[in-house]
């Protein structure tokens, strides 16, 4: 079943662009079943539940951290995650910059930007990350490397308006590329489109997709 559903989204992406298996909620039996079809990439969006499938399932899994974190829970995934999307503010930087320092490695970090219509919703405005990126707190920090942009789409059915906010995000990415990372090869993610939008997601330059209920099913 998984692996049906995991084999139909790959036909619908192309090669550049990278699957995120949205794990969270899910049990470890259904993780093992992705990753025997052959998925190694997972995101989940709790500091501890990545933590506890971090240490028991394969070693090669790369785990990508997706929600919003709380300072004080950094260090449950400073020793896994490879990359963390969800980043938002100098101060939540600084403290993976020392839990990275910490557990002698470098964390991959995108920049969370807010292009969703809905209050609930987490990121930073333009203005914010370049604030961010000029600050000399960000210029000291040596154990973290930001590598790109994501961002969450309102939840909405109006293909017009998700468009517009993917655009605007790759927007972000392109002003950033230019202005700050003119010189660093690695600066390169696009994050964003889920199982609802993301083939609207990479049709306006989506580099990495992070798709659920499409693969695991719904969750409660
Ligand atoms: C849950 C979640 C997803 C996946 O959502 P689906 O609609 O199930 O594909 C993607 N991104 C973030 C940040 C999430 O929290």
């Amino acid at each position: 079943m998984i692996k049906e559903k995991l084999a139909a989204i790959k036909k619908n992406i192309p090669p550049n662009v990278t699957l995120v298996a949205v794990s969270k909620t899910k049990p470890n039996e259904l993780i093992e079943e992705a990753y025997n079809s052959g998925q190694r990439i997972f995101g989940e969006n709790k500091a501890q539940e990545l933590k506890n499938k971090a240490e028991v399932l394969p070693k090669d899994i790369e785990w990508h951290f997706i929600g919003h974190i709380q300072r004080n829970k950094v260090k449950y995934i400073a020793p896994y995650a490879s990359l963390i999307h969800s980043i938002d503010s100098i101060k939540l930087l600084a403290e993976v910059n020392k839990q990275g320092l910490k557990n002698n490695r470098i964390i991959n970090c995108l920049l969370q930007f807010y292009i969703a219509t809905e209050e609930t919703k987490f990121g930073l405005s333009l203005e914010e990350a370049e604030e961010l990126l000029t600050s000399s707190e960000f210029l000291n920090l040596k154990n973290i490397k930001i590598v790109g942009v994501m961002g969450m789409a309102s939840f909405i059915n109006n293909e017009e308006q998700l468009r517009n906010e993917f655009i605007r995000l790759k927007y972000i990415f392109t002003q950033l590329s230019n202005n700050f990372f003119k010189h660093t090869e690695t600066f390169q993610t696009i994050s964003m489109g889920m199982s609802g939008d993301y083939k609207i997601a990479i049709e306006e330059g989506s580099t990495m997709i992070r798709v659920g209920s499409a693969i695991f099913g719904n969750r409660n």
